[in-house]
């Protein structure tokens, strides 16, 4: 038990322990759609690999992180929303507003998705 609550939401979801709306899955990835979706599609693209947040990626990871926006792009496509466009986020420790700590990738689209992020 690290500093961080194992195992998490998603670690459950990826074993088939929580029910989810999986999108797509292969050896190295699963995508489920959010439970509380923000945008007309907003899918989470998550690794199998259980990696807590973005400063915990290992230059290892390089070719993990970059087949996650393929998939993500993939999926886009699948969605009819790569020409209307789509916002790709991974929020990272607590100012990011993280909630769940393995590592995810959010794919939003489907309608405008305003400024990046609210002015302080
Ligand atoms: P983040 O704030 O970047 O950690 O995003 C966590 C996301 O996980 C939020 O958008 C939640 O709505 C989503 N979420 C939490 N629990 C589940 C679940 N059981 N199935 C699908 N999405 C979930």
């Amino acid at each position: 038990m690290g500093a961080y609550e194992m195992p998490t939401l998603f670690e459950k979801i990826i074993a088939g322990d929580l029910p989810a709306t999986i999108v797509y899955r292969d050896d190295r990835v699963v995508a489920f759609l959010d439970i509380r979706p923000a945008a007309p599609t907003h899918v989470l693209i998550v690794p199998k690999k259980v990696i807590p947040t973005t400063d915990d990626v290992a230059d290892e990871d390089e070719s993990l992180i970059g087949h996650m926006v393929i998939v993500a792009r993939n999926i886009a496509r699948e969605h009819g929303i790569a020409k209307s466009g789509y916002r790709l986020i991974i929020n990272c420790n607590p100012d990011s507003g993280q909630e769940v700590y393995h590592l995810h990738m959010h794919l939003l689209g489907g309608r405008p998705l305003g400024p990046l992020v609210q002015r302080a």
